[in-house]
């Protein structure tokens, strides 16, 4: 029994209690060690439902948000995904664990530093690379789900081209300060859109986001 298994049992407990009910989204963040992703400093908080600070003057996301942009996605084994915005590693942990292909671009090195380590040490694979993910990675393209953990002022058209037939882009869009998360999927070319309301992000900064 790890020191922090209760807690973690009872932080799926509680998304499954605010509306989560995807259950291979409740297994694997019953598994993945969200601790480990955390700053040591806050490691008591790891399993709270709250965003918390890590290097780079930015924030792991709240697992409740993680669970909802996951479940939004509808991930599945062999499912090829692009996050953007590695931060920490946990959102990509939790989604390998999935047993999703993940590929994660982060625009702050030492970040990718970090979470490549973690990576390594859980012996996930995820690709990361550090650049701007608003113009997506067109090396791997087309994915079947791209996720960005940063809020945009609008949709990046280069993620949407990087889209696959069928595909879903889950992203927070809106103001500096407020954000809908829009799940979209492409069908025949076009972008069918759902909102939902009450997020809030640290900026996307690119190309195709904030300046
Ligand atoms: N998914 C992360 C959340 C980190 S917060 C986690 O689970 O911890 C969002 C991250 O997006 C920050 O680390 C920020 O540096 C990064 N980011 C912002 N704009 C970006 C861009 N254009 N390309 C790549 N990463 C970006």
């Amino acid at each position: 029994m790890g020191r922090f298994d209760i807690e973690r049992k009872e932080m799926v407990e509680l998304l499954r209690s605010r509306g989560i009910s995807n259950e291979t989204v409740l297994e694997a963040m019953a598994k993945v060690e969200r601790h480990r992703f955390v700053n040591q400093t806050f490691i008591d908080n790891a399993y709270k439902d709250i965003a918390l600070p890590i290097n780079s003057d930015q924030t792991i996301s709240q697992p409740y948000t993680v669970a909802f942009m996951t479940q939004a996605l509808e991930p599945k084994k062999e499912m090829k995904v692009l996050e953007i915005g590695t931060g920490s590693g946990y959102q990509a942990a939790v989604l390998a664990t999935i047993g999703c292909r993940v590929y994660s671009v982060e625009r702050h090195l030492s970040l990718v530093t970090s979470a490549r380590k973690i990576f390594d040490q859980l012996k996930l694979r995820i690709l990361v690379k550090a650049g701007d993910g608003t113009i997506g990675w067109g090396e791997f393209a087309p994915y079947d789900g791209i996720i960005v953990t940063a809020g945009s002022p609008s949709m990046p058209e280069p993620l949407v081209n990087q889209l696959a037939e069928g595909g879903r882009i889950v992203i927070p869009i809106g103001t500096k300060s407020n954000q809908q998360i829009v799940v979209g999927k492409k069908n025949k070319d076009t972008l069918h859109t759902t909102v939902y309301d009450g997020f809030k992000f640290v900026p996307l900064i690119g190309k195709s986001g904030w300046n």
